[in-house]
């Protein structure tokens, strides 16, 4: 039986998710931006709570883990770096441990720079890949505690994943992603067909996740800062990818 995958709204912009197991009817959630609507999800589809998988210590992420584990007695699964707060841990993970949820397996990439703790987590049976703030629709998350090299590092780990693979990532930021980064690649067709998607999806009120990575690949220009022609349209023709990187984060930044 296949894993079952829900995503609701939390707090203003956050996205909650649920991933369930019927086999054993373990039920995660990615995060937990806020326990009401969390709970309103498990309620509604009747399942229980057994895991947290936390990406990382900000408090849009782990705000809601002291009313859930109180409610459920779920694990608490966070990144192994302590120094981040997070509360009511049990388990701690790194750069290629695997995370049981009933039957199912999370793969966990380390993939730093948006803080120094973030994780992000792969399903590769389901395809699925919750970035977080790592890696937005059109986006990246910003880089508060790394270095742009490094976040860089972890936008390429997340796009070496196959195409067919869905990104789940951790705020419905696309619509702005989208605003910047068409004003630095106007011609990229790619980007322009998400555009008109994104403009949609928001009109009839739908979220603009998930997407395919393959989609993401050829339209997310700060998973492009490789390609010559985004150097060139950030006026960094020959430098290194992630100068180009940087200086792409740096506008976003000011837009
Ligand atoms: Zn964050
Ligand atoms: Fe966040």
């Amino acid at each position: 039986m296949a894993a079952e995958i829900r995503l609701f709204p939390c707090l203003t912009d956050n996205f909650g998710y649920l991933i369930h197991d019927p086999a054993t009817q373990a039920t995660a959630s990615i995060d937990a931006p806020e326990a009401a609507p969390v709970i309103t999800a498990l309620e509604h589809e009747g399942w229980t709570l057994t895991d947290i998988l936390v990406t990382h210590h900000h408090g849009d992420h782990v705000g809601g883990i002291p009313e859930l584990k109180q409610k459920y007695n779920c694990r608490v699964v966070a990144p192994h770096d302590k120094t981040a707060k997070i509360p009511l841990v049990d388990a701690r993970v790194k750069d290629g441990d695997v995370v049981k949820v009933g039957t199912l397996l999370a793969r966990v990439l380390e993939t730093p720079g948006h803080t120094l703790d973030h994780i992000s987590y792969v399903f590769d049976d389901e395809k699925a890949l919750f970035a977080a703030d790592t890696l937005f629709s059109i986006g990246c998350g910003r880089v508060f505690e790394g270095t742009y090299p490094m976040m860089w590092e972890s936008l390429l780990k997340l796009r070496a994943l196959p195409d067919d693979f869905r990104l789940y990532c951790g705020h419905e930021y696309t619509a702005a992603n989208v605003k910047f980064a068409l004003g630095v690649e106007p011609d990229n067709t790619a980007l322009k067909a998400r555009a008109d998607e994104v403009a949609r999806l928001r009109a009839a009120g739908q979220p603009t996740v998930p997407t395919r990575l393959a989609d993401e690949k050829k339209a997310n220009v700060f998973l492009r800062a490789d390609d010559p022609s985004v150097a060139a349209a950030v006026r960094l023709k020959g430098r290194s990818a992630s100068e180009v990187f940087g200086e792409l984060r740096e506008r976003k930044n000011k837009s």
